[in-house]
């Protein structure tokens, strides 16, 4: 059967009892359990679609391997056509079920790895394009959904995989035998990969030849021994389980359900095995899978900011990123448009005035250009906190996952960057970062003291456009100049003229 129906791929999940942990307790059955099913029926609409007769030319595809009709997230890409069609789909997925319907990764990854094991074997003479035209046949027939594998926890940022004080922190092969290899390691962020039946592990970056056994990709089952998954906490999860009208999005997931895969010594046999060794490639293979998944109150606000520029800066500590030109760079742009709008409202007190009753006004131009600039700075401060910050903001762990001794050393291993700082350091500054850039956050930012549009009304009221059209006539065609002054445009004035 090439193309599963919604409750197959929920059976089918049922029957995979995968290792699964949501806020530190294991959990029976991913499928039944309230936090995850969200997630499970979007990805159950991408399934459905592909029956509907009326979306069949988008939702599915000729295989090239068997001819027969595929989902067209198992196929891959061989003309314009398909890549155009890949879009709509995911427009019409995105308007079906208005939240990340997780299987793009796993698309993306398949062809990543389609086109890599075909250039690989072209200049090492392997024969990893045959096995994986094999393993896709299989995936095609099943259609299994897959999860893509690339972000590994990087530990300390500064420094290269092989340089790393726990060498765990990309992942790796740990040990080659005749019949495959075992990898220990993680990848983070893992969209979908919590209901997915397979996990494509990818490198996650550009790897030297001494890296070697960082060069690793391969199919996973879910439930492979050594593989477990840790749900991470999301902003306002709670509410989805309340019911009511507090949820937000009642039947689907918010984004795509992302977790730590955690791969504890798993023996992947070699018909699994895409890539062992062959450094060189990584890079190219990196750059395949991003490019088809890339094509995102002046004072008391000021005070704010600090504390959040204070709170990110930190995190570059925690991270090892604090050096970096870019990432310097990246804070000196927060605390310009910090102090652009405090100097804005101290302007503003400065150039205040009397009224009748003896009380001072602030000048209102300045005071809602203040407030103007509040609704975009904030905005674009938190987008740079979270730039710095990472992923990790949306993905990190609850405090109860620390406390299950199960999970508690994965969780403390595959979060710690810098050394220096506790892992549990880092959950706090993410929280922080996270409260100060929510969406209650931003929001009083924006309509707090007036939406915008009511500061634009008072700014062109103040501004006076009459009086500035004065001052551009008399700039360009006044004659109030000094007499004797061998001016230029005069000359050529008089002569023409003359
Ligand atoms: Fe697909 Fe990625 Fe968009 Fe989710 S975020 S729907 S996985 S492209």
């Amino acid at each position: 059967m090439a193309l599963k129906t919604p409750a197959e791929y929920v059976d089918s999940l049922r029957e995979l009892n995968i290792r699964a942990y949501v806020n530190g307790e294991r959990v029976d059955s991913v499928a039944d359990h309230q936090s995850i099913a969200p997630h499970i029926n979007t990805v159950a609409k991408t399934y459905e679609l592909a029956h509907d007769p009326e979306h069949r030319d988008v939702m599915t595809a000729e295989s090239h391997l068997t001819g027969e009709r595929i989902h067209r997230y198992t196929h891959i890409f061989h003309s314009a056509d398909d890549l155009v069609k890949k879009i709509q789909m995911l427009r019409l997925l995105g308007q079906t079920t208005g939240t990340c319907f997780q299987r793009c990764v796993g698309l993306d990854a398949l062809n990543a790895l389609y086109a890599i094991t075909y250039e690989i074997d072209q200049g090492e003479g392997t024969t990893y394009h045959e096995r994986f035209r094999d393993y896709l046949t299989g995936v095609q027939r099943a259609d299994l959904m897959l999860a893509g594998a690339m972000t590994d926890p990087k530990g300390h940022r500064a420094k290269r995989p092989s340089q790393q004080e726990d060498p765990d922190q990309f992942v790796r092969v740990v040990e080659r035998r005749e019949d495959g290899v075992v990898i220990r390691g993680a990848k983070l962020h893992n969209t979908g990969g919590i209901n997915s039946h397979e996990i494509l592990v990818m490198p996650g970056t550009g790897l030297s030849e001494e890296e070697a056994d960082y060069a690793v990709s391969c199919a996973v089952p879910a439930n492979a021994d050594g593989v477990l998954f840790i749900f991470g906490r999301q902003s306002n999860d709670n509410r989805k389980l309340e019911g009511g009208c507090d949820i937000g999005n009642p039947r689907f997931g918010v984004v795509g359900g992302e977790a730590m895969v955690v791969f504890d010594d798993v023996f992947v046999p070699n018909e699994r095995v895409f890539m062992n060794g062959e450094a060189k490639y990584a890079g190219t293979m990196v750059n395949y899978f991003a490019t088809w998944h890339r094509a995102n109150y002046g004072g008391c606000k000021g005070g704010n900011a600090d504390v959040l520029i204070g709170a990110t800066a930190k995190m570059t500590k925690v991270l090892g990123t604090e050096r970096n030109s870019v990432v310097r760079d990246k804070l000196i742009e927060m605390i310009h448009m910090n102090e652009t709008t405090y100097a804005s409202a101290i302007g503003a007190s400065a150039m205040g005035y009397e009224l009748p009753c003896g009380a001072y006004m602030v000048d209102p131009m300045m005071a809602n250009t203040v407030k103007q600039n509040i609704t975009r700075n904030v905005y674009q401060i938190g987008r740079l906190s979270h730039d710095l910050a990472g992923g990790f903001l949306a993905t990190m762990p609850g405090e109860q996952s620390f406390d299950n001794p199960e999970i508690a050393r994965f969780v403390e291993k595959y979060h710690q960057a810098n050394p220096e700082y506790e892992t549990r350091d880092r959950v706090k500054l993410g929280r922080y970062i996270e409260n100060m850039t929510s969406v209650t956050t931003m929001v009083e930012a924006m309509h707090g003291a007036g939406s915008p549009q009511a500061q634009r009304i008072v700014m062109l009221g103040q501004a006076d456009i009459d009086k500035k059209i004065e001052m551009a006539e008399q700039v360009i065609d006044g004659d109030d100049d000094v007499e004797g002054l061998p001016l230029p445009g005069k000359r050529q004035a008089a002569e023409v003229e003359g």
